[in-house]
């Protein structure tokens, strides 16, 4: 099954990918996450763009989005998670792949502030949690899981997150009219939502 999962900030795909993704062995590749793993002169280049919430350029995307679909853990499957982004992207990926289904994972604007905002990534070992609602961590600033320090991302402070959002509904939200998809309301519970996107796949 290949799946890509479309929404804005804070909708909680990257939460669903990585939970279905496990469940039924896909992998999960956000892009969102590659970029964050670059290194070298490259991540000054990539930073650039993405702490003030513009795209990066497509071309470096795709080649890196390329190479992560050839691993071994995709072969039954995958979620795309952040990916494709624009009509151009959806034009490149369609070279590359076919895809079965896209699920667009929706929440209004004022959601999706209200999360980001309290959104807290733990440096060590990735854990997200959220200040403003679940999981809220026991202990503040601190993870729960493997008791790392809890940070902000760059790019998740209001001037940033108001450019993401603007290139959200004006060019990722044009990619829906390039697919046939399927919507599920993003304000339901964690599980709820789970359940709508595995039984709306056909996977359930
Ligand atoms: P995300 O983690 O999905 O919120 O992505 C964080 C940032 O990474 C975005 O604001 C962009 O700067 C960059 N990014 C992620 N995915 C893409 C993509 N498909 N195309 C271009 N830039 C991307």
């Amino acid at each position: 099954m290949r799946l890509i999962f479309v929404g804005p900030q804070g909708s909680g795909k990257g939460t669903q990918a990585k939970r279905i993704a496990k469940r039924f062995g896909f992998c999960h590749i956000s892009s969102g996450d590659l970029l964050r793993e670059v290194t070298g002169d490259l991540k000054l280049e990539v930073d650039k763009f993405m702490n003030k919430g513009d795209l990066v350029p497509d071309e470096l995307i795709v080649r890196i989005l390329k190479e992560r679909l050839k691993k071994v853990d995709c072969k039954k499957g995958f979620i795309l998670d952040g990916f494709p982004r624009n009509v151009s992207q959806v034009k490149e990926l369609a070279k590359i792949t076919d895809i079965d289904k896209v699920v667009e994972i929706s929440i209004s604007d004022e959601e999706s502030i209200k999360r980001i905002s309290g959104r807290r990534n733990c440096v060590k070992c990735g854990a997200i949690f959220n200040v403003n609602s679940s999981p809220r961590p026991k202990v503040e600033g601190v993870c729960d899981k493997c008791g790392g320090e809890l940070v902000q991302r760059a790019d998740d402070n209001e001037k940033a997150l108001k450019e993401r959002l603007k290139v959200y509904h004006k060019e990722t939200e044009r990619i829906l009219k390039m697919y046939k998809f399927m919507r599920v309301n993003g304000n339901n519970s964690i599980e709820k939502v789970e359940a709508d996107i595995v039984e709306g796949v056909g996977l359930g």
